[in-house]
């Protein structure tokens, strides 16, 4: 089918209409903006469902400073530095800016922000909305802000495809909405697509959530960053759902502890117990796991009677899974929930195509190095977003050649690359089961089919695990289990995974002759 050339020639676009997108568009206003967004605004995405809040260092026992260095002890030495500093000093402009655009967070009696303690936060502060609501209100505030201004057009029902590229310079964007195939004569791209958990069979992130803005970028031939670093929430709900639901770092920061079925506290001889950093929690569990055992957050004493009107989104999740969690404890069991890595960006939010800008989870900025510290997503995506805004209100506009017709690749479907990509990079990691994901993938990545793009961010993932000889944050081989002495952090082009998995698996290249 042709597609239609939509848009005043020109606008920016931005990619995906979660905390990120929505965001950069309202710091762009009054510039016009198109926002596309495949699920209807707000009904679908990660920042939807958050539950435990935004960190900012508000505290009066707290700084920017103990922020930081909590942030970078997470992040296992990979961190960038100077980004650290700039999202821990602005962080707390950035809540104070939700708050202005109507978001109603959880106050004091004296009007300050109540702070809440998570996991490897030396101090409390997390804002929370109502216990665990603050997805919901963070979106419904944003979204009315966004209909409420002129400047921003929302494309609901609009899938991005393709980003056309010429010279490493960004003239398109190819997307399919309700009517079929529209073209947008652009040169300015933002991609706010959220994360990758739909690519694993367990994952706490919404179905539409394969990763889908990477994969742009990486067809696009951008540089991506740190990819094999995929974070796995240490307590995911026990249950039968898919996704499955979070059971939030919050509960933990209240005091509930982890039990296996004899009742043993088996992280009390950990520092920081149940507030260890996730990657040690979740490794915790999947040992316990793997020894056929069964985990339980208990959070009977801590919270008890309190939980359905502390906790009401978890309370119900609970409910409909069988369980009273103010009664028995709460069966969990680790899922992918978060990707530090992403498409990488400098401090202004450029990725290394001219034109192309990346926000939110789908960015690589180096916050989070090799594991995120809990509640710094939803703060990176606000401080981001704005990030990005300046950055394109500085950028020149190159004039281009009238847009040729492109050819409508078929919607995605990652169910195929699922098995793969959860049985060789989950918690746990060896050469042996990642080298074997090496030839599907590339194979599915190449073949035009529905799983070529979740499979290419699927190869993308795998080799750049393959090529980590070592053990560091949320990066786990069973392997090369030692820490590196100077860890780096890693890139990868599309090309360059492809040309990784020809030496590895070259059995492939007949198969593609
Ligand atoms: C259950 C859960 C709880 C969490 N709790 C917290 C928390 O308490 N604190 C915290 O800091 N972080 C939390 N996180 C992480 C945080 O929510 C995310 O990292 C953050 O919301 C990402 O925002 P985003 O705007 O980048 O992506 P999203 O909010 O996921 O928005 C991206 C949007 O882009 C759309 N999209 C994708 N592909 C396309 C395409 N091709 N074309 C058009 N649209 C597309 C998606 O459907 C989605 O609507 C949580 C995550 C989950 C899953």
């Amino acid at each position: 089918m042709t597609a239609e050339l939509l848009s005043p020639r020109g606008r920016v676009v931005i990619v995906g209409g979660g905390a990120a997108g929505l965001m950069t568009a309202l710091e762009l206003a009054p510039q016009p903006v198109v926002v596309l967004s495949k699920p209807r605004l707000g009904a679908e995405g990660s920042t939807l469902w958050a539950q435990g809040g935004m960190a900012a260092a508000f505290g009066a026992s707290d700084s920017s400073a103990l922020h930081a260095a909590d942030t970078m002890a997470a992040g296992d030495g990979l961190c960038d530095a100077a980004i650290v500093d700039c999202f821990t000093r602005s962080a707390p402009m950035a809540i104070k800016r939700l708050a202005r655009l109507g978001v109603r967070f959880d106050r004091k009696k004296d009007g300050g922000f109540a702070l809440g303690l998570e996991a490897a936060h030396s101090r409390p502060r997390i804002v929370h909305v109502g216990g665990d609501g603050a997805g919901r209100e963070l979106m419904r505030a944003l979204v009315a802000a966004a209909l409420a201004t002129p400047s921003i057009e929302i494309l609901e029902g609009f899938e991005a495809r393709r980003i056309v590229v010429e010279d490493n310079s960004v003239r398109g964007l190819l997307a399919v909405g309700p009517g079929g195939p529209a073209l947008f004569a652009t040169g300015k791209v933002v991609i706010a697509t959220g994360g990758i958990g739909a690519l694993f069979e367990e994952s706490t992130n919404p179905l539409g959530s394969f990763g889908q803005g990477v994969a742009l970028a990486a067809r696009a031939g951008a540089v991506l960053a740190d990819m094999e670093f995929v974070q796995f929430h240490p307590t995911a709900l026990d249950v039968a759902a898919r996704p499955m639901p979070l059971v939030s770092e919050a509960l933990r920061g209240e005091g509930a502890t982890l039990i296996d079925e004899t009742g043993e506290r088996f992280m009390a001889g950990t520092p920081r117990a149940e507030l260890a950093p996730r990657d040690v929690v979740a490794r915790a569990i999947w040992r316990r796991l793997a020894q056929g055992r069964r985990v339980f957050l208990d959070a009977r004493t801590a919270i008890g009677a309190n939980f359905e009107s502390r906790f009401p989104i978890i309370a119900a999740a609970c409910r409909k899974g069988g369980v009273d969690p103010a009664r028995e404890p709460i069966p969990v069991r680790p899922a992918q929930h978060y990707h530090m890595g992403g498409i990488s960006v400098d401090a202004e939010g450029c990725s290394s195509v001219a034109g192309l800008w990346a926000c939110g989870e789908a960015a690589c900025t180096g916050l989070h190095g090799a594991n995120r510290l809990a509640s710094n997503s939803l703060s990176e995506a606000a401080i981001f977003g704005a990030v990005v805004a300046r950055s394109i209100h500085g950028a020149s506009t190159r004039a281009h050649a009238p847009l040729r017709n492109i050819v409508t690749p078929p919607a995605s479907d990652p169910a195929a690359v699922r098995p793969v990509l959860s049985r060789t990079a989950g918690v746990m990691r060896d050469g042996e089961s990642l080298r074997s994901a090496v030839g599907p993938l590339a194979a599915m990545a190449r073949s035009g089919l529905p799983a070529a793009d979740p499979a290419a961010v699927a190869l993308m993932i795998v080799v750049a695990a393959l090529a980590r000889e070592h053990s560091i944050g949320a990066h786990c081989r069973l392997d090369f289990p030692e820490r590196p002495v100077e860890p780096r952090r890693s890139c990868l082009t599309l090309d360059g995974a492809f040309a990784e998995a020809d030496a590895i698996a070259p059995h492939n290249l007949a198969k593609r002759a």
